[in-house]
């Protein structure tokens, strides 16, 4: 199987006043294409600073990272939006909608990006796909917080990724809602190929995925592949 990320040696290092703080340490690993994989570890382990350097929105100090078959560090700022708005999808965990926008339009607006013409009509569908057909017109400011999280699901289906970063996708949710957001995301895995990684710190959630990276004070301790029977 193909390799969709490829991580190698990875080094973050924040300053922190006089000091220097790392945060990420010798991490390796590698995803293949269509797997679900989940990162857990706890609170202030690296997880959220792991997700955003594997999918190019933070830069790194040592190592390399390879993602959907391209070295991160040879691309430009272009070239890495572009890869991104193609590519790559992202779940942050509080959502960042653009509160100016509608839900519909904060779909659309990647897929028009991508010169989708039928970007209104995909992002209807897709808001429907996620139960949200009838509040289109709402703004983030108008929708509870599992709606807002939905919208931010359909949002990073639109662009059809070949890999979707979640941070905590059920973080700020309750239970039921939750369990929604989570059987649409591994919908997508299963309908379109779509290779999950999802950092979370519910062990139910890591469960269910195929693999589980361990990380504890920036180092990983474990990477468990699960026997699925
Ligand atoms: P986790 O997601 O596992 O809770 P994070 O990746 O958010 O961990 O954070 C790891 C460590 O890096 C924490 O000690 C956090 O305080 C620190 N950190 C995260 N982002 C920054 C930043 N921008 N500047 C300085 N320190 C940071």
């Amino acid at each position: 199987m193909a390799k969709i990320l490829n991580v190698k040696n990875l080094r973050k290092t924040y300053k922190s006043g006089e000091k220097d703080l790392t945060v990420l340490d010798s991490v390796s690993f590698d995803i293949e294409a269509g797997e679900t994989f989940s990162i857990v570890g706890p609170s202030g382990s690296g997880k959220t600073t792991l997700l955003g350097l594997c999918a190019g929105l933070d830069s790194l100090d040592e190592g390399s990272i390879e993602l959907c078959g391209v070295e991160l560090s040879r691309l430009n700022e272009d070239e890495l939006a572009l890869l991104r708005n193609q590519k790559v999808g992202f779940i942050f965990q509080d959502f960042q909608l653009l509160s100016t926008l509608t839900a519909l339009e904060n779909v659309s607006v990647p897929l028009e990006l991508q010169g989708n013409k039928r970007a209104q009509l995909e992002a209807m569908e897709l808001l429907e796909k996620v139960g949200l057909g009838d509040r289109y017109d709402h703004y983030p400011s108008q929708l509870s917080g599992g709606e807002q999280q939905r919208v931010a699901l359909a949002r990073a289906f639109s662009t059809k990724p070949d890999i979707l970063f979640a941070d905590e996708p059920t973080g700020n949710l309750d239970e039921e809602t939750g369990e929604k957001v989570i059987q649409l995301l591994f919908d997508l895995n299963k309908e379109m190929g779509t290779t999950l990684v999802i950092v979370t710190h519910d062990l139910d959630l890591a469960q269910l995925t195929q693999r589980i990276l361990r990380l504890k004070g920036g180092k990983i301790i474990s990477n468990e592949t699960k026997i699925i029977a």
